[in-house]
């Protein structure tokens, strides 16, 4: 990929895009997920016959380390955990206590309906029983990942996690220290040191560990990945609940002149840090707000660790800054492009949020930075991409838990809705269905 240095403009000023439009001009990104299946099928199909060992084989190839066993013994997850730099582990217990809170008041109580005297139905809450939670281990270590998929699991009442993340080679075939001190401090005692497609695939159909023990199968597999993963993700989809597919992070900001082109800067520049397919989109009513945030961004980029990256993201065609008439044409366009993230840094922020309806979550004002929400607001950062927003949410207490509904009819609730049974089953021509009405009053 070229990097150019600027965020590119797409101007919409005095034009009057629909929808449908919106969605081809604005800057985007996204991964061809579909282009290496041909690559994760063999993978996956390998782990489902072969179990623990083909799984320890791909790590061997992938992450160049292939540990004595899949599951990280109990010990190495209360080194970690006593090893854990104190600042670290103050961070991380102010992030579970937040998360704690908000998902504590997400959990959602069954609902029983008195349809008539004598029939109710009742949507009864279940979590999920056995779940696998995805931390990424690749370029980057993501202990934040950990509580943003344990807390809501637990919350939801789930008794059986594992959480799996890649071997890696400089720690012994353990996963990443903090990694295991995260899980420990949630209180998570199963641990796989398995990453990629490979994990997907041993989460998914289970097997026997090297030493003979029980790797059980789970139920549903949570937590984002790159590309390897969310195929594998696709792939075994079905036998599995997936979350779902999360594509390269992004943020869009709508801003006005009232913005601080520094605040819109770092926020822009944060986001690019993660990938260098990570998209980073300025929406904007002033073109002076504009030039200032592309000078802001050429003073900070400069001093930013991960430089490359960052340019290169800023450069690629997934970013820009879009030019606007109006905030409500900024509210069409940041609804149109349903981002991840949406920040608000406008005059009367948190009425203009009010009016937004497609984003993953939404940061209002000057103060609430999308990294505040990546680590400690309490919110959930696993959130839908690629203008999924319009259709789906982020991960909740609400993702681990399945809604039974229990109809409950005595026989005069029956009688009094009988005949409407059997109409419409014969309009179907299901004529049986009635049958096992009738059969009951009369009979056949
Ligand atoms: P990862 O753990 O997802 O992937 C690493 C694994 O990929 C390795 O263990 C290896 O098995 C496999 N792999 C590597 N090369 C391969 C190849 N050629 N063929 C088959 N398998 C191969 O870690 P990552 O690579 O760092 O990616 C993490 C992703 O998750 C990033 O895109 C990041 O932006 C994203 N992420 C998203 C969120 C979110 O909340 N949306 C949070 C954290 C991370």
């Amino acid at each position: 990929m070229t990097a150019r240095t600027e965020l590119r403009r797409v101007d919409l000023r005095g034009s009057s895009p629909s929808t449908t439009e919106l969605r081809s001009v604005l800057p985007r990104g996204g991964v061809d997920v579909n282009s290496v299946l041909h690559l994760v099928t063999p993978i996956v199909d390998t782990v489902r016959e072969r179990g623990a060992e083909a799984a320890l084989d791909y790590g061997q190839q992938f992450d160049g380390v292939r540990p004595a066993t899949v599951r990280v013994p109990a010990e190495a997850l209360d080194r970690a955990l006593a090893e854990l730099d104190p600042d670290v582990r103050a961070a991380l217990e102010v992030s579970i206590e937040r998360s704690r809170i908000v998902h504590g008041d997400q959990r959602r109580g069954d609902t029983v309906t008195e349809v008539v005297p004598g029939g109710t139905v009742t949507e009864k809450w279940v979590p999920v029983d056995r779940v696998g939670l995805y931390v990424p281990g690749g370029n980057a270590v993501y202990p934040s990942s950990v509580v943003m998929n344990v807390v809501p699991a637990q919350v939801a009442g789930v008794t059986s996690l594992v959480v799996a993340s890649p071997p890696q080679a400089e720690f012994g075939g353990l996963p990443h220290p903090t990694i295991l001190a995260a899980a420990a401090l949630l209180g998570v005692e199963e641990v796989w040191a398995v990453g990629g497609a490979q994990s997907v695939a041993l989460l998914t159909y289970g097997g026997q560990d090297t030493d003979g023990a029980e790797l059980a199968p789970v139920d549903m597999i949570t937590g984002p990945g790159n590309i390897y993963v969310t195929a594998a993700k696709r792939l075994c989809r079905g036998v599995v609940g997936i979350d779902s597919e999360a594509g390269p992070t992004e943020i869009a900001i709508l801003a006005d002149e009232t913005a601080d082109p520094v605040h819109v800067a770092a926020d822009l520049i944060s986001q690019a840090e993660h990938d260098v397919l990570a998209a980073s989109v300025l929406v904007t009513t002033s073109p002076e707000l504009a030039d200032a945030v592309d000078a802001a961004v050429a003073e900070q980029i400069g001093r930013t660790k991960h430089v490359d990256r960052v340019r290169t993201a800023l450069g690629g065609d997934q970013s820009g800054i879009v030019l606007v008439d109006t905030i409500d044409d900024g509210i069409r366009t940041v609804d149109a492009y349903a981002a991840e993230h949406l920040e608000i840094q406008t005059r009367d922020a948190s009425d203009v949020a009010a009016r937004v309806r497609s984003a993953g979550a939404i940061f209002v004002g000057p103060w609430a930075p999308v990294s505040l929400g990546d680590y400690c607001a309490g919110s959930n950062h696993v959130l839908p991409t690629a203008g999924c927003a319009r259709h789906s949410s982020g991960l909740s207490v609400q993702t681990f838990l399945r809604g039974i509904h229990i109809v409950d009819y005595s026989r005069d609730a029956l009688a009094d809705v009988a005949q409407h049974v059997v109409a419409l089953a014969n309009a179907e021509d299901l004529p049986a269905h009635g049958d096992a009405v009738r059969v009951r009053f009369e009979a056949l």
